[in-house]
This record gives structure tokens, sequence and C-alpha cells, in this order.
């Protein structure tokens, strides 16, 4: 294919370099889209984990996941206490029975909620924007924030919650 890069390939830290911050909404098919992991921890990861921290700010959310700006990367930011503003490459590795429904909203499906359950404790792994290896627990909210953004890094949003209820709309006749 003309233009195309068709040697070893290099990991796209040009795809990072977004000259265009937008929030993609419900149904761009790249928020069902599996990311994939992000294998360099460099300057080029520190400036966009920096900056997607600021954007998730700035449109006032609690967590925010790169595909919901186009990147198809396993990155999310979150905003709750006690646990590391930017992860990388998150993962799920247990979670309790327990589970917990609520409603919950997406900055990428605006002015609708929906009802999700989701487990009440769960233990993740991720690294740091510097490749720093992190492991914790969380709980509650903190616990949903994190599922629903790496969620998103699987292409699951709240709309496909077999639990879920659209709140709005919810009746068919
Ligand atoms: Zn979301």
């Amino acid at each position: 294919m003309p233009g195309r890069f068709s040697g070893p390939v290099r990991p796209k830290a040009d795809a990072w370099a977004l000259t265009k911050w937008e929030l993609r909404f419900y149904p761009d098919h790249v928020l069902e889209e599996i990311s994939s992991s992000v294998g360099r921890y460099d300057e080029d990861l520190r400036r966009f984990a920096d900056r997607m921290c600021v954007f998730m700010s700035e449109h006032g959310g609690v967590g925010l996941a790169a595909p919901q700006i186009g990147i198809l990367s396993r990155i999310v930011t979150v905003d709750v206490k006690g646990v590391e503003k930017c992860l990388v490459n998150p993962e799920v590795v247990s979670s309790s029975d327990e589970g917990d429904t609520d409603t919950e909203g997406c900055l990428s499906i605006p002015d609708r909620w929906f009802c999700v359950k989701r487990s009440l404790k769960i233990e993740v792994k991720a690294k740091s924007p510097s490749g720093k290896r992190l492991h914790f627990e969380a709980e509650d909210f903190a616990a949903r924030v994190l599922q629903h953004e790496i969620d998103h890094l699987n292409g699951v949003l709240i709309c496909h919650h077999g639990t879920g209820m659209e709140q709005e709309n919810s009746y068919h006749p």
C-alpha cells in the first residue's frame, strides 16, 4: 500500500500526538474496539497521560479511557481518592462476588444513565506512565469507576451491560 511503512513495526507514538482532543460519542465504532497494550513507557506516554488528566477534568469526568478520545491504547485516568491518576495496561485480577447496582453515566453517552451491576471490591494490576508496577485493591465508588474505565478498553460500554436498564426511553411499546 503506498505510503505505508512495511518494515518492523514500531510502537505508534505518533498516534498519541493528537492534534485534536475531542470526545468520541456512542455509537462511534472506536468505542467498541479492543485497545492494545502499551509497550513503551517514555516521554510521549507521560505527556499523553498528563494531557488526558487535564482533559478529564475539563470535561468534569471522574474517569476517562483513551478510546474515548479515539486512541486505542490501554490507558485510563481516574479521579478517585486513593488511586493513582493514570493507569497504563490496567487489569482486574480478582473481583468480589458481592456486587452492587447503581446508576452510571459516561462522557461518551451524554445525558443518559444506566443501572449497572459491579463488583464491590476489585484487585487491580497496572503500571504508572513511568512504568512503575502498581497493585492495589479498590472498593465501592473507586471500584465502580475503575471497572467502568477498564470496560472501555475492551470495547464495553454501560449500554451493553445486560443488567443495565436505561432510565430514559426504557419503555418501548
Ligand atoms: Zn465511560
